[in-house]
């Protein structure tokens, strides 16, 4: 009956994200009187789960899991679900996440709920909270199903501390045939993914063209931050369209987002609304991006991006 969570690895390392749905399955688990248990695919050091309060960890090891698949890993999920004869199964918002859990719910007969931003507003009947519009809006909405899951939303929950003891047990799931082999995967190397980052530098039309991307480059690389750019900018091919952020790219949840010769326009908010903290340089003091920002910089980006870079380099330099 425990509150079953998938927390997602990486190259056997926890993403962030994992620590974030543990510490929200862990407050669902308190809510409804059970406890947690964990769900890992391919992660080395389960161990650091118990910060965040899970009781158990399912590890399931296979060197055929190393390429995520989507039907797969929902089959896998399923099979622990059903051992562990779950009510409530939580994920995260990530790109994997949301494609797997739809899967799951057809496996499940279960009600998948997304972007839910708070713990259940009722465990019975099963209330949750979701963002709607990019978060101009909130739904409640009731899962009546039997099994339920939820899908929380990076950064709505945080990460809480909550010692537990993680006991791991090996979980040998049977893997099925899903008709897909992957042969080798081309990884970019040395870069934060936007879905990843806590930092995000991205920069617009203000910057002229695509030879000038250096200084935001450097910028992300002293703050280890994603780089991401408005939707002309990887219309125009200055930047890959994977860096696009919008209503028609990638949303952001950062905890810091610097938007960089970017007007501001409502397709562009609409992407990054999740965000944490806002900085805007335009030289524009009538852009848009101001209303929508904590903190403003009107000046020159070839004027103020590099002398930001130098004084963090110097920041970094004296507090290393
Ligand atoms: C259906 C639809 C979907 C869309 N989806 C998206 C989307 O997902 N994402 C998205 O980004 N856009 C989207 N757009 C486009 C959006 O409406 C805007 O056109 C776009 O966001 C503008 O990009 P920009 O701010 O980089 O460029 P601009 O609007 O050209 O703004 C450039 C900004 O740079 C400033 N600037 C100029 N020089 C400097 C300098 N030297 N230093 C500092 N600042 C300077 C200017 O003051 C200006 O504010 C969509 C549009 C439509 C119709």
């Amino acid at each position: 009956m425990s509150v079953l969570v998938y927390t997602e690895s990486e190259e056997g390392k926890f993403k962030k994200v994992a620590f974030e749905v543990a510490s929200y399955a862990k407050a669902v688990a308190d809510q409804m009187g059970t406890t947690v248990t964990a769900i890992t695919i391919n992660a080395n050091d389960v161990s650091e789960l118990g910060t965040y309060g899970v009781d158990k960890v399912l590890k399931v090891n296979d060197s055929k899991l190393d390429a995520f698949n989507a039907k797969t890993y929902a089959n896998i999920l399923k099979q622990a679900a059903e051992k562990e004869g779950t009510k409530v199964v939580v994920v995260s918002a990530s790109a994997d996440s949301k494609y797997l859990a739809p899967l799951l719910a057809v496996g499940l007969d279960a009600g998948y709920a997304s972007n839910v931003v708070e713990t259940p507003t009722s465990a019975s009947p099963f209330t949750v909270k979701r963002s709607a519009f990019t978060n101009k809006a909130f739904i409640f909405s009731t899962i009546e199903t039997d099994v339920k899951i939820v899908g929380v939303s990076k950064n709505a929950f945080g990460l809480k501390e909550n010692a537990a003891s993680a006991t791991a047990e090996d979980f040998s799931p049977s893997i099925p045939e899903n008709g897909v082999h992957v042969d080798s995967v081309d990884k970019a190397t040395n870069t934060v993914t936007i879905a990843d980052a806590e930092i995000v530098v991205s920069a617009g039309r203000g910057l002229k063209g695509p030879e000038n991307w250096g200084m935001i480059e450097d910028l992300a690389k002293v703050l280890g931050a994603a780089t991401a750019c408005s939707k002309p900018v990887s219309d125009l091919g200055w930047r890959p369209h994977g860096e696009h952020v919008g209503q028609t790219g990638k949303p952001v949840a950062a905890n810091l987002y610097i938007a960089i010769g970017i007007s501001g326009a409502i397709q562009h908010l609409a992407g990054i609304n999740a965000s944490k903290v806002k900085v805007v340089i335009n030289t524009d003091p009538e852009a848009p991006f101001f209303k929508a920002a904590d903190y403003g910089i009107v000046g020159d980006a070839f004027d103020v991006v590099p002398r930001l870079t130098e004084k963090l380099k110097e920041f970094k330099a004296q507090n290393a």
